[in-house]
């Protein structure tokens, strides 16, 4: 089921649903299993899985040369989808990035995902490789999520690459967009950024989702900006909870968002990771009851391998 009518189907109640990351290659997929069983039992109506890109290591020879390999740390983002709606009857969520794939990849991942049920997608560009400066798009590829979403939306009107095609059959994905309410990194600032969101919605993206952060009003300025410029679609809030202490430097670092001095104080006073892992579900709980009074209509956790946090919060607030 979309995404927009599993959304529509809740009546005004808040649903709530998570992201997982695909195995790392030579994992089993009992382990995404276990990562996904502590959270069914509040229903989540859908689950995203994550994309990642292929990166480069260097190989050492016998004779001392360096051969550069890529290598993708997590392969089977499809195929992890695939496996969840088989086991527990939920809508899986594919993350389609623009790096790593020609034009005529993506296409015909979009057919894999189309023939295996695959109702919505979640279209980004990708972060850049590790070893990457910034972001390459990929020769022949997409290079912003506005191009890979053109994509997605030409399909769902039967027009493929190959325009020669006749009696094509039109795909029917909902596709969600990320949204920054603290601004993408690599934008100068908000509008700028904020203009080509407006772009990705113009352009037919059914709902947005949004980067992770610690202060509700950076959200709700973030979704009456989106209100007052004719944004009219879902505005799903992403979330994670601060579980260490090294998370206050890492993640503004990774996220580029800010975290509330009180929250930041608060973490600087714990004694231990445990602690803050205290402090970081009970700020997390706030937040989420906030948002449901806001009428969030989804709360979406990144649970990045991690469901323990995620669970007593649901449980406080659901
Ligand atoms: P875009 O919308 O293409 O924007 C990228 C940057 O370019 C922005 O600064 C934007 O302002 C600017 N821009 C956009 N269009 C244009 C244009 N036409 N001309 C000039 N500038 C433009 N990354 C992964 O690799 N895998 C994942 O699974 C993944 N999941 C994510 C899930 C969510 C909910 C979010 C919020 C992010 C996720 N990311 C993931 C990270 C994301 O790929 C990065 O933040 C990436 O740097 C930007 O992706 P985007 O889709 O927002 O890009």
């Amino acid at each position: 089921m979309k995404i927009t009518e599993h959304i529509a189907n809740a009546k005004g109640k808040t649903l709530y649903s998570f992201e997982i990351l695909p195995p790392i290659k030579g994992q089993g997929i009992q382990a995404i299993f276990d990562a996904i069983d502590p959270l069914m039992e509040f229903n989540p109506p859908f689950i995203d899985v994550t994309y990642l890109r292929e990166d480069y290591i260097y190989k050492q020879h016998a004779n001392g040369l360096l051969e550069k390999v890529a290598y993708r740390k997590r392969p089977s983002t499809v195929a992890t989808c695939a496996a969840i709606m088989n086991k527990y009857k939920v809508d899986a969520v594919p993350h389609l990035i623009c790096g790593g794939f020609t034009k005529e990849e993506t296409e015909n991942a979009l057919i894999d995902l189309q023939f295996l049920g695959i109702d919505n997608v979640l279209v980004l560009r990708g972060d850049a490789r590790k070893s990457d400066a910034s972001f390459i798009p990929t020769p022949g590829g997409h290079a912003y999520a506005s191009d890979l979403l053109q994509h997605v939306v030409n399909m769902n009107s039967g027009r493929y690459l190959h325009e020669d095609m006749e009696n094509s059959e039109k795909t029917n994905f909902c596709i969600g967009v990320a949204g920054y309410p603290e601004k993408h990194f690599e934008s100068p600032n908000l509008d700028t950024d904020f203009g080509y969101l407006k772009k990705k919605v113009a352009l037919g993206a059914d709902f947005i989702v949004t980067q992770m952060f610690f202060d509700n009003s950076k959200f709700k300025a973030f979704v009456d900006k989106c209100r007052a410029n004719g944004i009219t679609i879902p505005i799903i809030p992403g979330l994670k909870p601060l579980t260490s202490r090294k998370q206050l430097v890492g993640l503004p670092k990774i996220f580029h968002l800010d975290i509330p001095l009180a929250l930041s104080e608060a973490v600087q006073a714990c004694k231990t990771d445990q602690n803050v892992r205290e402090v970081g579900i009970e700020w997390m709980i706030q937040q989420c009851k906030e948002l449901k009074e806001m009428d969030a209509p989804v709360l979406h956790f990144y649970t990045m391998g991690n469901p323990n946090p995620t669970k007593r919060i649901i449980k406080a607030v659901f």
